[in-house]
């Protein structure tokens, strides 16, 4: 098969054992790769009820048959684990080179399972594949660590590490490359459980492709669409997004008390451009360069920049409108390896807490959580990733914070599944009412898409018959992104839902026949078998839930006033996307699809 490496590297962190598998045709045409092959393995290896941070769980690192070659976005990998934070199925997708650097080394994916006994680094190079003492790398941040591991092997080593909040097992630690988070659901403390400070590869294979011709014509074809449809990202990168959803009145604010937030100009990707910009950068094969390299006045030392979700998340949502601040503190948590979003929530839900006189006995570790303290909002975010302090309840993220205060602190506990969600209004945006709520992961707003109705009118958005289908549509093509693997950012080129393109650029890469229908499949399979793991797990239609808030408090103000998802509309909602997926009405995929998708074996294992 050309476009894989054609290997897959699995590690067993309790016995040492390290070998290698054939990259079976079948399993390439099923699950195609990146995500797909760990949401096959997760099923297959993790048993039902293992422990996220127990040495039953399991660790699927990806790339995908693209990685490598010089389609946009083919430096990105792919991470699979059981989460600490959901209790279910996780995926997460980061950039940079790391995954081409896996492919030249010769590997597909590594699968890592059970637990070292004292911290551990793997060590990959081309055929040498050796789990080495991490003993003097423990207790670095993400920034040193990837410092001290190229001082240890060389400088075209690619490196995945996770920091003090992985090692401390917070539930919403990441797991880090480069600056490049792959941010959601606790992956960090997964590896922190097994004691895997990192992994460091580097290779010197090549990446066969089935026609190279072709995958030139049908790239360069679509140059001028980056060029065009990309500007605003070349440009300004994602914090472009702050002004223009601010502007449509679905900007989380304050917890979503609101949907607007009054200093949104503040924190905006124009003036983080005008102020603190100080150069671009690109992850591997990228046409769009949307990463932005940012220097914060009160600290050069610090220089990275904050995307969209952080500027929601540790801005809006928090009140905090000094871009300084927002530099500092999403620069703290990619060292400290936490993740942005849950983390940014977690410290609203702590304010609104407060506000509303609810913290009673919680240790405040003598910190203010009024709305838009920048001081408090720095200093919790250094406490959580030590898990010191209140600290530690902060890192235990929303739902368990909820449900340790009790009362009706649930009502403001935004979170769908327990995880946090991205800065894409569930309550505005009706596909990611249902996007959300039907997620594997939970509050992800890389399952569905909301990009297609940020283009629609009001009257739109309220039209509920169309949204099932759009949120089953994107969340095909963003499986299919992250299984074949690439950059999602290309969609506004190539297409918000899975188009011929995509078709084209797998076949150039692997020399396959499919049509449009068979890639759909692939990836609707993908889908099924992330969701069949989490019903083995009792995660179903009780769980495909939005936060409260949105079910039952409309927008108070702004343009989208009086929108909310109530119960009724996103039953209609559910009904017609399981009816789309071939599951039954309580969310379990049916024997009959799973037998349709060449898996039937796994009906076996679910409760009906
Ligand atoms: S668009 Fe951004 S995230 Fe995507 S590959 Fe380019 S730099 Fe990386």
């Amino acid at each position: 098969m050309k476009g894989y490496a054609g290997k897959i590297l699995f590690v067993n962190l309790s016995t040492g054992e390290i070998k290698t598998e054939k990259t079976e045709d079948d399993l390439a045409r099923k699950f195609l790769g990146g995500v797909g092959f760990g949401a096959k393995y997760l099923f297959d290896l993790c048993p039902k009820g293992a422990d996220p941070l127990g040495p039953d769980n399991v660790i699927a690192v990806g790339a995908g048959p693209i990685s490598g070659t010089f389609l946009h976005g083919a430096g990105r990998g792919t991470v699979v684990t059981k989460s600490p934070l959901t209790g279910g199925y996780m995926r997460g997708a980061f950039g940079g080179d790391f995954a081409a650097k896996l492919k030249y080394a010769g590997y597909d994916s590594i699968i890592i399972t059970g637990e070292a006994d004292s911290p551990k680094y793997l060590y990959i190079d081309d055929d040498t594949v050796e789990l080495r003492d991490a003993g003097g790398l423990w207790g670095l941040d993400t920034k040193e660590v990837q410092e001290k591991i190229e001082e240890l092997t060389a400088s075209d080593f690619s490196t995945l590490c996770i920091g003090p909040g992985g090692e401390n097992k917070v539930r919403y630690a990441c797991v880090i490359h480069d600056v490049r988070a792959c941010g959601r659901g606790g992956m960090g403390a997964v590896f922190g459980a097994k004691k895997l400070k990192a992994i460091t590869v580097r290779g010197s294979k090549d990446v066969e492709v089935a026609d190279l011709g072709k995958m030139f014509k049908h790239y360069n074809e679509l140059i001028p669409e980056y060029e065009t449809k990309g500007k605003g990202l070349t440009d300004y990168g994602t914090p472009i997004l702050v002004n223009i959803i601010n502007n449509q009145g679905s900007l989380g604010t304050y917890n979503y008390q609101k949907e607007q937030f009054e200093r949104a100009e503040e924190i905006s990707g124009e003036k983080l451009k005008a102020e603190h910009w100080k150069r671009n950068d690109a992850c591997f094969a990228c046409r769009i360069a949307c990463t932005k390299i940012d220097q914060a006045k009160s600290d050069p030392a610090v220089t990275e920049g904050p995307e969209y979700e952080s500027l929601y998340s540790l801005g809006s949502m928090c009140g905090v409108d000094d871009l300084d601040t927002l530099i500092r503190t999403d620069a703290l948590c990619d060292e400290l390896g936490l993740d942005t979003i849950s983390f940014g929530l977690s410290v609203s839900f702590m304010m609104e807490a407060q506000e509303k006189g609810l913290l009673g006995d919680v240790d405040l570790s003598g910190l203010d959580f009024s709305w838009g303290n920048r001081e408090a909002l720095y200093k919790v975010c250094e406490l959580t990733g030590k898990a010191e302090g209140v600290g530690e309840f902060v890192g235990l993220g929303t739902r368990e914070m909820a449900k340790k205060l009790g009362g009706d602190a649930y009502k403001f506990a935004i979170h769908i599944k327990g995880l946090e969600p991205a800065g894409h209004s569930g309550r505005g945006i009706k596909t990611m009412s249902i996007g959300y709520s039907v997620s594997n992961r939970g509050g992800s707003h890389h399952d569905a898409r909301p990009s297609m109705e940020y283009g629609f009118t009001r009257e739109q958005r309220e039209d509920i018959s169309d949204k099932a289908e759009i949120a089953f549509d994107t969340a095909n093509w963003t499986t299919f992104g992250d299984a074949a693997v690439i950059c999602h950012l290309c969609e506004k080129s190539t297409g918000l839902v899975l188009t011929e393109n995509y078709v084209r650029w797998v076949n150039d890469t692997i020399g396959w026949d499919l049509t449009l229908e068979e890639l759909t499949e692939i990836a609707d399979r993908i889908y099924t078998m992330e969701r069949a793991f989490n019903c083995r797990e009792g995660i179903t239609r009780k769980d495909d839930k939005l936060p409260w808030r949105f079910m039952n408090e409309p927008i108070p103000d702004g343009p989208l006033k009086g929108m909310y998802c109530p119960q009724e509309e996103l039953d209609q909602m559910l009904d017609r996307y399981y009816e789309l997926r071939g599951w039954n009405e309580n969310g379990i995929p049916t024997k009959e699809r799973l037998e349709k998708f060449g898996i039937g074996y796994v009906a076996d294992q679910l409760e009906y």
